[in-house]
């Protein structure tokens, strides 16, 4: 069996990391609307992440889906549907990373501090070192922040055991989400593939999530 893209992927991130550049930033001229890789990934918004870059994808390729987290939301899963049954792809790669600041708070914190808590605000101020200025207002939307599961850390705290877990957890949590999703086939001739990947932003290297496994835990 050939490797999959994902695979290829994997190759060219090595090759990435190592200080090669795979990715070509040159306009490629005219191309069909459909990836060429027939590939979907989902990426955290992190400045730090050059998505094409790192996958070592040229334009036309993929699809890059970006949001806070690289989380599997309601518009995600959106984008994730039109990918795959009107634009062809079937590989999707989810990509969380090191030092991510969906570790750094809670949605029930950032919420209490937006509304003008100032025990809050406090907390959100010590956890990233910038002064958290309340609005005093509650409102219906977003109805969540989707920060990561477990006790609150600093921002761009270093990577180890535990942040990692909890890394892991949102991932298989956002895998989770796309396999049961009644409207993307993972079986049968229309079939996509999901792969869950944790990105270092100290190292440039991607490391694979096992699934299924652990979601959390309060413990
Ligand atoms: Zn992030």
């Amino acid at each position: 069996m050939s490797a999959s893209i994902t695979d290829q992927c994997l190759a060219h991130n090595r090759r990435y990391a190592g200080g090669e550049s795979v990715h070509r930033a040159a306009y490629p001229g005219r191309q069909p609307i459909q990836p060429a890789k027939r590939l979907a990934v989902v990426a955290c918004m992190d400045a730090r992440l050059d998505v094409e870059d790192l996958l070592g994808l040229q334009t036309g390729e993929a699809h890059v889906i970006r949001n806070a987290g690289g989380v599997v939301t309601d518009d995600a899963i959106r984008c994730l549907i039109i990918s795959h049954h009107l634009l062809n792809t079937n590989e999707i790669v989810l990509i969380h990373h090191t030092r991510c600041g969906m570790l750094a708070f809670t949605d029930d914190l950032l919420k209490a501090g937006l509304e003008g808590d100032p025990a809050a605000g406090k907390l959100l101020g010590q956890a990233t070192g910038r002064a958290f200025t309340g609005c005093g207002k509650c409102a219906a939307t977003p109805s969540a922040f989707h920060a990561f599961r477990g006790a609150i850390e600093p921002l761009d705290a270093p990577r180890d055991e535990r942040n990692m877990e909890r890394l892991a957890w949102d991932v298989r949590r956002g895998m989770s989400a796309i396999l049961n999703h009644p409207w993307i086939p993972t079986s049968g001739p229309d079939a996509v593939t999901v792969r869950g990947f944790v990105y270092d932003v100290d190292t440039g290297l991607l490391e694979e999530v096992s699934y299924p496994g652990p979601m959390g835990s309060f413990g």
